[in-house]
């Protein structure tokens, strides 16, 4: 079997990645789990596919300047970057998604900021979709770049308590509840990132 090397500790998304890279004859391991240093990456790209290439570029780089982890010096390295993309506020708050109200803000104070910056937007110009980019890249520089997206709208107030971030605003299309009132398992079949990896699992095939 051979190994791939996850850049996020999310639990949840090392799950999914596995249960579909295991198919294809490989074991996911989180960059926690490979001994690669845990070192924040910056991420300055202005696209997701920018900002998933730049976390899995800088696990590569580490790995072939760490003499200690050679033996992963031909694994594949994947790493994924999402957010919200609004129309009436022009793709915001897209790749900032997560600090869109400042650094160390909370998902509270973004659904808030996001509320007041839509305050007046009448329904029909509330679209938006979440995306997920997942990139794989080997150390040879081939790669593949999986994108999802799941459109909705944004409500004008928050309903719901499961999921998180933006869970509790996002109305997918087709569906009356938030993704916060959806059963996990509802939301996990349309979401983005199921999405995104259907796209790796077809770009794999
Ligand atoms: P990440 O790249 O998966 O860490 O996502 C970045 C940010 O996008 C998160 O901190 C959330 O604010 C937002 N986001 C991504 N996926 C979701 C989702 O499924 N529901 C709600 N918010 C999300």
């Amino acid at each position: 079997m051979k190994t791939a090397i996850l850049a996020s500790q999310n639990k949840n998304k090392i799950r999914e990645i596995q249960a579909i890279l295991e198919k294809y004859d490989f074991s996911v391991i989180s960059r926690d789990e490979a001994g690669i240093p845990t070192d924040d990456i910056e991420e300055t790209g202005t696209t997701f596919e920018e900002n998933s290439f730049i976390k899995a570029s800088a696990i590569i780089d580490m790995i072939a300047a760490d003499p200690t982890l050679d033996k992963y010096k031909d694994s594949p390295v994947i790493a994924d970057d999402s957010g919200l993309m609004v129309d009436a506020l022009d793709g915001a708050p897209g790749v900032y998604s997560a600090r869109y109200a400042g650094e160390g803000c909370t998902y509270e104070d973004n659904n808030v900021k996001l509320l007041d910056a839509l305050e007046g937007v009448p329904e029909s110009k509330r679209g938006a979709r979440f995306v997920t980019v997942i990139t794989m890249i080997w150390p040879d520089g081939s790669r593949l770049i999986a994108r999802g997206e799941c459109e909705g709208r944004i409500i004008g107030e928050q309903r719901g308590s499961r999921g998180f971030g933006y869970d509790p605003l996002f109305i997918p299309d087709g569906y009356d509840e938030t993704f916060a009132e959806m059963a996990p398992e509802a939301k996990n079949r349309i979401s983005h990132r199921a999405r995104a990896l259907d796209e790796l699992e077809k770009l794999l095939g």
